[in-house]
């Protein structure tokens, strides 16, 4: 019951990229597997698992950056991280900017002083 004569089950394969370039499904007893002949927007709409939060999602060109491919909600969430760093470094490159210049005022009054 459940299973067909050759063992194989119905699932949402779990795609990712192998050193091949063929995009495989990760499950285990799974052999299939996208055959290089096909065209290189094959994969695009297809159904597969993400590999952060485990839910099924139809994957577009931008899931398919990633050799573990990832749901939109993860990848967007991993934007926002990477947001959040550029943040830390323009701060950080602003406080450097202002500690110059009051650096440079100071050298001008000292200078002024003279
Ligand atoms: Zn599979
Ligand atoms: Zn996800």
């Amino acid at each position: 019951m459940g299973r067909t004569r050759t063992g194989a089950r119905r699932h949402t394969h779990r795609y990712y990229k192998l050193e091949d370039g063929l995009w495989h499904c990760s499950l285990p007893d799974c052999t299939h597997y996208m055959p290089l002949n096909m065209p290189s927007n094959v994969m695009i709409g297809k159904a597969s698992i993400c590999w952060d939060c485990g839910q099924e999602f139809r994957m577009g060109e931008g899931n398919l950056e990633y050799n573990r491919p990832i749901c939109f909600n993860c990848i967007s969430g991993l934007k926002q991280r990477k947001i959040e760093d550029i943040d830390d470094i323009l701060n950080e490159r602003i406080r450097e900017a202002k500690l110059k210049k009051q650096q440079e005022e100071r050298e001008k009054r000292l200078n002024e002083s003279v």
